[in-house]
């Protein structure tokens, strides 16, 4: 397999872009190597520049959940497009959209569009800050909600790839109501708020995503929900991956929770920059212009993104390809475990819906300290290897796998014969 064009194209980028790429999980330095470029997609495979074709488990890091191109939300687009790109004043596509998103998570009476999930969370915090008045917000080890100064701390994801701590440039007055919490742990949360009265809320995501995936234990949630409840705290759901992926009403919809807030993005605009928050008409009451919380941006809820959104979820809710995900990562998950058996590889996997991953431990795997335990050169084989054989996969052990409703049984195959080889390179190591 041949890379040279991505290899002139990665030189060329550094010049102009930092690392030649635009969002550091896309650069190759926890996998080692270069970063391919992509010159196109379709269903569940991509092609680079060099003309190698992949089945794509990274689908954007999730957004793509029908695949790339898909017939019905090119349709849509292209019909938006046809009456301009941005006004700067309402238009109906935002009322449909928010209806959409309304009628899919039952706590959510009112949504605010934004354009990415960063920009989700942020707003999200300050609204839970706004309508409690408390300033402290929890968080967990691990989870990621975006690139803002008050929660690039303990962050997973990105991060963790690059073994940073947290990030230069975040000033200590930025963090200093950031508490930390222990994922799957609710004695760590109950002990903040023992140390202190002023704790709005607590983020969360309700299925990790960006340690790898981790899953919520037993009834973690609820009972968080419920004490949080009895504190006057709220429950800020960031379900910016697991939002209309994990179930159409995300994973608060499967696990039986309702959030306080809600923070979405990715599968919102189908590959559009989408991200919305929502709550109750009580809490999205203090919102501007309806109230003093200030949150604007000029081009939210831009045509044309709302437009991405509107196809890719009406289309998705038609589709109900949730119990073939799971059909489908139960398959890949027994791959993944005959196979490291087969060459006598210490393997984990995670998985939930269409979220999964493999780590390379023993044991099991709760929370970001036991994700750590994970032999990330081990996986830095296992990734070449499979894109070698055709699968794209993230390039980082502490990102999950994502499964689009484009996966064909051939593809499964694919995947096959993929990990046999990746996993017998990893047992030569
Ligand atoms: C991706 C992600 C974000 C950030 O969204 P961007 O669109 O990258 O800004 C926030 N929270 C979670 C849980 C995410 O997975």
């Amino acid at each position: 397999m041949k890379f040279k064009r991505s290899e002139e194209l990665y030189k060329e980028g550094l010049v102009h872009l930092v690392g030649a790429v635009n969002s550091p999980v896309r650069a190759f330095t926890s996998v080692g190597g270069n970063p391919l470029f992509i010159k196109k997609g379709h269903g569940s495979k991509i092609t680079d520049v060099d003309g190698n074709e992949y089945i794509d488990l990274v689908l954007s890091y999730g957004p793509m959940i029908l695949g790339h191109r898909h017939r019905k939300v090119r349709r849509g687009v292209a019909k938006a497009l046809r009456s301009g790109y941005s006004f700067g004043a309402s238009t109906e596509n935002e009322i449909i959209l928010a209806k959409i998103v309304c009628d899919a998570f039952p706590g959510m009476d009112k949504v605010r569009f934004v354009n990415s999930g960063t920009e989700a969370v942020i707003s999200g915090v300050r609204l839970a800050r706004s309508f409690t008045g408390k300033d402290k917000i929890i968080k967990f080890a691990g989870c990621y909600h975006g690139h803002q100064d008050s929660l690039l701390v303990a962050a997973g994801s990105g991060l963790a790839t690059l073994s940073l701590p947290g990030s230069k440039g975040v000033p200590e007055g930025a963090v200093k109501n950031t508490l930390i919490a222990t994922y799957n742990d609710l004695e760590s949360v109950k002990v903040h708020f023992e140390e202190h009265d002023d704790i709005a809320g607590v983020i969360i995501e309700p299925i990790c995503g960006n340690m790898g995936v981790v899953i919520p234990q037993n009834k973690f949630l609820v009972e968080l929900k419920e004490y949080l409840k009895s504190k006057g705290a709220l429950l800020i759901a960031d379900e910016v991956m697991t939002g209309f992926r994990s179930k159409f009403g995300g994973a608060q919809e499967l696990l039986g929770v309702e959030a306080d807030i809600t923070c979405l993005g990715k599968v919102i605009g189908g590959g559009f920059p989408v991200g919305a928050y929502g709550a109750r008409n009580e809490i999205m009451e203090e919102v501007a212009p309806l109230g003093g919380m200030y949150q604007a941006g000029t081009l939210s809820g831009n045509p044309i993104a709302m437009a991405g959104g509107i196809s890719t979820l009406t289309e998705l809710k038609r589709q109900n390809p949730y119990d073939q995900f799971n059909d489908t990562a139960a398959t890949i998950e027994t791959i993944l475990l005959e196979t490291a058996k087969k060459y006598n590889v210490d393997l984990v996997v995670n998985r939930f819906g269409s979220m999964m991953n493999p780590f390379f431990t023993k044991g099991k795997v709760t929370n970001f300290e036991e994700a750590q335990t994970s032999d990330i050169k081990k996986f830095a084989i296992f990734f070449w290897a499979m894109i070698k054989n055709g699968v794209f996969l993230p390039p980082s052990q502490f990102e999950a796998w994502f499964l689009s409703s484009a996966i064909s049984k051939r593809d499964i195959k694919k995947i096959a014969v993929a990990v046999d080889k990746a996993m017998l390179a990893v047992s030569k190591m």
